[in-house]
C-alpha cells in the first residue's frame, strides 16, 4: 500500500519525496490538466467545464465538413484566449530549474498549452500535440497560432495553407485522430528507464497516458502521484498525495533548502 498523505501533511510527504528524489538517477513527470487549473486553464474534460458546453468535434467530420472546421476554430479561438492569458506556475518551474540542474530527464504531458516550454522547459513530451501552433494537415508548413487564430476571429473564415491550400488545423491530436508515434514510443524508453516516476495532476483514465505509470512502475521505479482526487493506479504508487500541487511544490522547495 502506498504511504498517504493529505493537504495538512505536506511536510511530511515532501521530505519523504526530496530523499527518493535524491537517490533516483532518472526522475521523470508526467502532467496532466491539474497543473494548468493552477495557472486559470480550465480542464476541459471535468464537468461544467468551459468545453463541456462544446460539442465535439471529431477529426473525420474535421476532414469531412467545412462547418465542423468552423466549430473547431471557433471552440480554438475561444480556448485561445485562456492560453495567451495565462503564465506558468510554480509546478512548472520547479520541473523546469531540475531539467537545467539535470535533475529531471523531462516532463512527458497530456496538456496542450504549452506552459512547460514557456516556464523554461526544453524537454517536453507533448502526447497530445500543442495548440500554440498550427500545421497543415497536408504538407509539412507549421507556424505559430497567433496570428491564425487572429485572423480567424476577425474574419470570420478558415484559413488554408499558404504553401499548399490544404486544410489548417491546431497541432493537437483531436478525437479520433492517433497520438504522435514518435513522442508515445520515447514516453515508454522514459518511463522504462526512470527510477522515479512523479504524476502530476492527472486522472490517469486516458490511455494510452495512462499506462506510463505502470509501466514506470513494472521497471522498477517509484511511483508517486499527486493529484486533486484519487486515481485508479494509486493503490501501485508508492506514495500518493491528494492536495493542490502548488501547496505540494512549496513543501518540496522548504524541505529541498534543508536537505541542501
Ligand atoms: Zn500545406
Amino acid at each position: 500500500m502506498p504511504l498517504r498523505f493529505n493537504a495538512d501533511q505536506l511536510d511530511q510527504a515532501a521530505a519523504q519525496f526530496v530523499e527518493w528524489h535524491n537517490e533516483a538517477t532518472s526522475t521523470v513527470a508526467f502532467t496532466g490538466a491539474g497543473i494548468s487549473t493552477e495557472s486559470g486553464i480550465p480542464d476541459f474534460r471535468s464537468p461544467g467545464g468551459v468545453w463541456a458546453k462544446n460539442r465535439t468535434v471529431y477529426f473525420d467530420e474535421f476532414i469531412a465538413s467545412a462547418s465542423a472546421r468552423h466549430e473547431y476554430w471557433r471552440q480554438k479561438a475561444e480556448a485561445h484566449r485562456d492560453f495567451i492569458a495565462a503564465s506558468p506556475n510554480i509546478t512548472h518551474l520547479t520541473l523546469s530549474r531540475w531539467e537545467q540542474t539535470k535533475r529531471l530527464r523531462g516532463v512527458i504531458t497530456q496538456n496542450i498549452d504549452g506552459l512547460h516550454q514557456l516556464a523554461g522547459s526544453q524537454q517536453v513530451l507533448e502526447l497530445h500535440g500543442t495548440a500554440r501552433q498550427i500545421a497543415c494537415l497536408n504538407c509539412s508548413w507549421r507556424d505559430v497560432a497567433d496570428k491564425w487564430v487572429q485572423q480567424f476571429v476577425e474574419l470570420n473564415k478558415v484559413p488554408d495553407c499558404p504553401q499548399c491550400g490544404g486544410k489548417l488545423k491546431h497541432a493537437t491530436v483531436s478525437f479520433g485522430q492517433a497520438l504522435p508515434e514518435d513522442v508515445v514510443e520515447a514516453a515508454i524508453e522514459w518511463s522504462q528507464a526512470c527510477q522515479l516516476f512523479l504524476a502530476l495532476g492527472s486522472s490517469l483514465v486516458v490511455q494510452p497516458a495512462a499506462g506510463l505509470p505502470r509501466i514506470a512502475r513494472d521497471g522498477g521505479a517509484r511511483l508517486v502521484i499527486v493529484n486533486r482526487d484519487a486515481t485508479p493506479l494509486d493503490s501501485i504508487a508508492r506514495m500518493v498525495v491528494n492536495a493542490p500541487l502548488g501547496a505540494f511544490f512549496e513543501a518540496v522547495e522548504r524541505a529541498e533548502t534543508k536537505s541542501a
